[in-house]
């Protein structure tokens, strides 16, 4: 079967190749890396080879691989920004029960730092003794925002931003109708901001860098820097995605992560703790999917702005 097109993530395809090919899947794994990375399709990947009954996983061909729905792949949907200790004793309690078409379950956790202390200290219950077959996939920014305990028993894969070259080489390959020289143009860090660039949803970074620095002030000043947007859906959108991008910007820099950026992310990194800014970008997160699906609708505005405010009071 295919192997994921991950750009740049050579080091931890090669070690998900060592693994598959020992047919030693690990019962916890822990994907990290930037948005964009492709942390996600790595998850689907494994979810795959852990239900895969073929010989060589996965397959592509046995019926755990054919199924579009795998009744023994589990996706953890959590939409608030906080992953309750409730939802991970259900994915638990599904972790003893036998396959119903596959060699094992597996359980996909997407931005498994929303998990709180009580929901990671569930899950590392069943890492202590996983039941058979059971493979759990956590994806998230940083390793280092799950508790130590529950990073001790998983393998850590770290998808790293491609290079320049290769990830405007993987962009092409979405978007067949572009030239390279148009892309490399809007070559904006990973793969999917540079899409996002080149869907027009960017244009927003200055009134971004404005209003991320209105935070911890006068709540009503960023209402009225904001409120030319209240029924434009497109330039919410971008606006979100805009902020988002400084506020994971400062949380890589406040980590240690070198980033080239300018003085905004560095000034934000010195002025909220990292807790923070994972808060802030997670709240701006939302906020590009709540634009996308119209929610909100005339109170984007008023909500957006009261929950940055929160996450910094
Ligand atoms: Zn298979």
């Amino acid at each position: 079967m295919n192997r994921p097109d991950l750009i740049g993530c050579d080091a931890a395809l090669a070690r998900v190749e060592r693994m598959l090919s020992a047919d030693r899947l690990p019962h916890a794994v822990v994907i990290e890396g930037p948005e964009g990375s492709g942390r996600r399709t790595l998850a689907r990947f494994l979810a795959k080879a852990a239900a895969c009954t073929g010989e060589q996983r996965p397959c592509g061909e046995c019926e755990a691989c054919r199924q579009e729905n795998n009744p023994d792949v589990f996706e953890l949907i959590e939409e608030k920004s906080v992953i309750p200790v409730d939802a991970v004793r259900a994915l638990r309690a599904q972790a003893q029960e036998k396959p119903v078409c596959s060699a094992g379950r597996a359980f996909l956790i997407p931005d498994a730092q929303r998990m709180n202390p009580q929901a990671q200290n569930a899950l590392l219950k069943v890492l202590e003794e996983p039941p058979a077959g059971a493979v759990f996939l956590l994806t998230c920014e940083y390793a280092r925002q799950l508790l130590d305990t529950v990073i001790s028993r998983a393998v850590v894969l770290s998808l790293t931003p491609p290079d320049r070259q290769r990830a405007v080489e993987a962009v092409l390959r979405r978007r067949p109708d572009l030239t390279p020289a148009a892309v490399d143009a809007a070559f904006a860090g990973t793969v999917g901001r540079t899409l996002a660039r080149l869907e027009g949803e960017d244009g927003y970074d200055a009134l971004a860098g404005e209003a991320a620095s209105l935070l911890g002030g006068e709540e009503w000043k960023l209402h009225r820097l904001l409120r030319p947007l209240e029924k434009d859906r497109a330039a919410q959108k971008g606006l979100a995605r805009a902020m988002g991008a400084l506020f994971h910007d400062a949380l890589a820099l406040s980590m240690g992560a070198p980033r080239e950026t300018d003085g905004l992310p560095r000034l934000l990194a010195g002025r909220w703790a990292p807790a923070q800014l994972l808060a802030l970008a997670e709240i701006c997160d939302a906020a590009v999917q709540d634009a996308e699906r119209n929610l909100g609708g005339g109170l984007f505005v008023t909500l957006f702005a009261a929950r940055l405010f929160r996450a910094v009071a």
